[in-house]
């Protein structure tokens, strides 16, 4: 029996619903699970990557140091490196922050905001340092593919991964990339 990919994912500055489309393939994960086998994922629960990852997809952009961090870790682990989804492609929606200066957007949430009490933006060493701006992750690491979509949808995730898997260039018919 060929061996099995071994899959990893990570989320950084997303919702996570690029993550929930991916388990939308449903019973064919049981399919996959022939083929492929589960590193660090919401599917194992393990924290940190092994080294010798073959596929790993990444959820969501840069917004502050601690993504960066693990963008650069996680890419050494991982052979190929697939940004999925609208966030990890070109920021998405946490990137609509780039048209207002940083201390405007900190002021609006936790000092301006209706209802707040005790108002004060948070100010912890264990705080993950904010960028000025939100990033998508080309530009901090080598990206070897791009799964566009928000988030892309199952069958997206399924063909993309059994191209790669049974040693096919990977290629996305035209009605598995549409945006209505
Ligand atoms: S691309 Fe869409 S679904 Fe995926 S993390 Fe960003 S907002 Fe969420």
């Amino acid at each position: 029996m060929a061996e099995k990919i071994k899959v990893a994912t990570t989320s950084l500055a997303g919702c996570f619903g690029c993550h929930m489309s991916f388990l939308d393939i449903d019973e064919r994960i049981l399919e996959l699970a022939q083929i492929a086998q589960f590193d660090r994922s919401p599917l194992t629960d393990i924290k940190t990557c092994s080294d010798h990852v073959d596929i790993g997809l990444v959820e969501g952009g840069l917004c502050n140091s601690e993504n960066v961090h693990t963008l650069r870790e996680f890419r050494k682990s991982c052979k190929i490196l697939v940004a999925v989804g609208a966030c990890a492609i070109n920021g998405g929606l946490p990137a609509m922050r780039n048209h207002i200066p940083l201390q405007e957007c900190l002021e609006e949430s936790y000092l301006d905001a209706v209802g707040i009490e005790n108002p004060q933006i948070p100010n912890d060493v264990e705080l993950p340092l904010l960028l000025n701006k939100v990033h998508p992750i080309h530009e901090v690491v080598k990206v070897d593919y791009f799964l566009p979509g928000c988030p892309p949808s199952a069958d997206v995730f399924w063909k993309f991964l059994t191209d790669l898997a049974s040693g096919r260039e990977p290629s996305l018919p035209y009605e598995l990339v549409h945006y209505d």
